[in-house]
């Protein structure tokens, strides 16, 4: 026995945070912590992996200690211990200092735990790999609901983003979890590519009634780039029969694309009109922190050594998504390991000046480029900032997006803030108009180019 105990202030703490945060958000993060023990002036928990320590204490480390200190009138210091691996259902259960019904709902679930993994899935695809960010939290907690009950409350549900951005990993996530906790359901995951294949294949060898049947008797269907299905239409209409059959019974679909479903075309309106059906979410690119983070958990993952200014630095250059995160990181290990060196900034910077051009500037601000480019486009600021939808006010508006995006870490969030109060999504979609319209139109990317330029002297005058 110890002489501390703050066991009760801790229970309180926890109380007061499931008020504050959400529900999704509180499973994620605090149901996987336990309290261990106190010693002076500490509270130790346990925490499933260091992932988890870093994200929590990056999250919740300031506010929990700030309620600690309100509680008990003392500093309290939190600290976090890895739980140890491999834990009986039985011991996991009785660590638990949640409440009672929940402990259950853990137990009753470890009890079932599958140990083998999904022939289909990538079993490193999990929610815990899952870095969630400021980009796909929205994402991520539903992808977490839908895998706690499944066909529930989020059915179908499509996540949408670019190239890159987790949406396989997501995906698959939902199936690992459902596989591993709920034995008796049955998982399958599918690209679309594959989808079309096996279809054909079926009519072709006249065995189209087993495919139905195949995909009819499924409790968790997950079909990966919904996108390769445009122009295929006997597989949409199939689909679209596979979609009302397992709705009707309440089973649950999850689908991905690589852009909003209104933007496809070649799609018939009656599927479209399905995944429009349920909760639509998306993935964006990732801001600095979660770049950051991401590399960070990475490296520990695979155990390197790389010092904090290189993984810094590409966090800062590396802006397009996770996959290339991913392959800046590997490709300067490798470099480092063949050659037999220790990773250095020089090296780093050697390696990755393809994507290096030039270091980002901090301090550019959003309205220095709105100056810029109303001045350019000879209206005003708050022609930028307003309601005006006309084409003379909403061509400049993109292009200002544009260039924020491009040359600085502002979130589409931020972005969107400080024009007028927009959604991201209208910052995204702006974004995406530019690049498109660049592919067509080749004066605008000398234009916009001719506009960072300005911005850029007009920053270092600053
Ligand atoms: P998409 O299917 O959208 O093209 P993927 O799911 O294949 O993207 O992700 C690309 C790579 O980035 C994968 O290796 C994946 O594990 C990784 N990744 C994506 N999002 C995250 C994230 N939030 N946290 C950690 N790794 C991620
Ligand atoms: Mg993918």
């Amino acid at each position: 026995m110890n002489s501390w105990d703050y066991s009760i202030y801790w229970k309180e703490v926890i109380k007061q945070m499931r008020d504050e945060i959400s529900e999704q958000e509180f499973n994620m993060w605090f149901n996987n912590m336990n309290y261990k023990d106190s010693a002076e002036s500490e509270i130790i928990l346990t925490v499933p992996s260091n992932f988890y320590k870093d994200q929590i204490k990056q999250r919740y480390l300031t506010n929990i200690e700030g309620k600690l200190i309100e509680l008990s009138g003392d500093r309290i210091a939190v600290t976090f211990e890895i739980q140890k691996r491999q834990l009986t259902g039985e011991e996991q259960s009785k660590q638990g200092s949640g409440p009672a019904e929940n402990k259950k709902a853990i137990n009753n679930i470890i009890n079932q735990h599958r140990e083998e993994n999904h022939p289909q899935l990538n079993k490193d695809y999990t929610f815990e790999n899952f870095l969630i960010g400021e980009n796909n939290s929205f994402a991520a907690n539903a992808g977490i609901a839908i895998a706690k009950n499944p066909g529930k409350n989020y059915n179908p549900c499509l996540i949408y983003g670019g190239v890159g951005l987790g949406k396989t990993h997501l995906l698959q996530s939902i199936g690992n979890y459902v596989y591993k906790h709920y034995p008796d359901k049955k998982v399958v995951y599918i690209p679309a590519e594959t989808f079309i294949n096996e279809f054909i294949h079926s009519i072709s060898k006249g065995k189209a009634h087993l495919f139905k049947n195949t995909y009819r008797s499924v409790d968790v269907l997950l079909i990966d780039d919904i996108h390769d299905l445009q122009n295929k239409k006997q597989t949409q209409e199939e689909l679209f029969h596979t979609f009302n059959a397992l709705y009707d019974n309440a089973k649950q679909m999850v689908f991905t694309c690589d852009r909003p479903v209104s933007e496809l075309k070649q799609l018939s309106d009656r599927l479209r009109n399905r995944f429009e059906r349920g909760l639509n979410v998306d993935l964006q690119p990732p801001n600095y922190e979660t770049r950051y983070a991401i590399l960070k958990n990475k490296v520990i993952y695979k155990n390197v050594h790389i010092p904090e200014e290189v993984i810094e630095l590409i966090a800062r250059n590396v802006t397009t998504n996770i996959r290339d995160l991913e392959a800046a990181l590997t490709k300067i290990i490798a470099y480092a390991d063949l050659v037999n060196k220790n990773i250095s900034v020089e090296i780093a910077q050697q390696q990755l000046k393809d994507i290096i051009q030039s270091p980002k500037q901090t301090n550019i601000t959003i309205d220095l480029v709105q100056r810029i480019v109303a001045d350019y486009f000879n209206c005003t600021v708050s022609d930028l900032k307003g309601k005006k939808r006309t084409k003379v006010i909403t061509f400049p508006r993109q292009i200002a997006m544009y260039i924020i995006r491009e040359i600085t870490e502002y979130s589409t969030t931020e972005v969107g803030l400080e024009f007028g109060g927009r959604d991201h999504t209208t910052v995204m979609h702006a974004c995406q108009r530019i690049e498109n319209r660049m592919k067509t139109d080749t004066t605008l990317e000398p234009l916009i180019h001719q506009l960072i330029r300005a911005v850029k002297e007009h920053g270092n005058d600053s």
